[in-house]
């Protein structure tokens, strides 16, 4: 028996469908909503559509920003001849939490993934080397240790050394297949000032 009606099924069918959000606790989240006051549940979803229509990728960098460069590339404070390769912007907020890195990013939003027919013009490298054309001193690749991410990482290497710049490798103090997200920022700074010229 439909004991909710369609709208509040409907509502926790959509939050159900949101990654770690299980039926019980889209029922959950579903009926505090409900329950909220009127401004704030309108809030709530103004949020979501608004990030969602404003958000774009940095013309230079491929984070995510709503300007049209985001404020890492557009600083003046930071090493732009220094480029850390990430894979997605999350890795890129968990480096910049630890408030020591002074260079900037490139997010390649994924890695190369052969079996996963992901080449790599599937991934943001084209417009990574057209940024080597300006004056970069260094490329530090931080993809994650993973199969991929060490092929990626030797692919990206072999393409630029050609170029003079300097290339390293973030040390292998990251887990395999660890989610960069989730270590702790002493564990990614090590990683940082432990890196290795490939
Ligand atoms: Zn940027």
């Amino acid at each position: 028996m439909d004991i909710y009606g369609g709208q509040v099924n409907r509502l926790i069918e959509e939050l159900s469908r949101l990654p770690g959000i299980g039926g019980k606790t889209a029922q959950r989240l579903a009926f505090h909503i409900i329950s909220m006051p009127d401004d704030r549940a309108e809030a709530l979803s103004n949020a979501i559509i608004n990030a969602k229509r404003n958000i774009k990728y940095c013309k230079t960098c491929y984070t995510i920003t709503d300007r049209e460069e985001c404020p890492i590339c557009s600083s003046g404070e930071r090493n732009h001849k220094l480029i850390m390769v990430v894979e997605t912007p999350r890795e890129l907020a968990a480096y910049e939490r630890t408030g020591k890195y002074e260079g900037v990013y490139h997010v390649l939003h994924g890695v190369i993934n052969p079996s996963a027919g992901i080449g790599p013009q599937d991934i943001k490298l084209k417009e990574l080397m057209i940024r080597l054309r300006d004056d970069v001193e260094e490329l530090i690749i931080a993809t994650n240790s993973s199969v991929e991410g060490e092929a990626t990482a030797m692919y990206i290497s072999k393409m630029v050394k050609p170029a003079g710049i300097r290339v390293s490798r973030i040390a292998s103090g990251v887990p395999v297949g660890g989610d960069l997200e989730c270590i702790d920022e002493v564990t990614l700074l090590r990683a940082l000032e432990g890196r290795v010229d490939l």
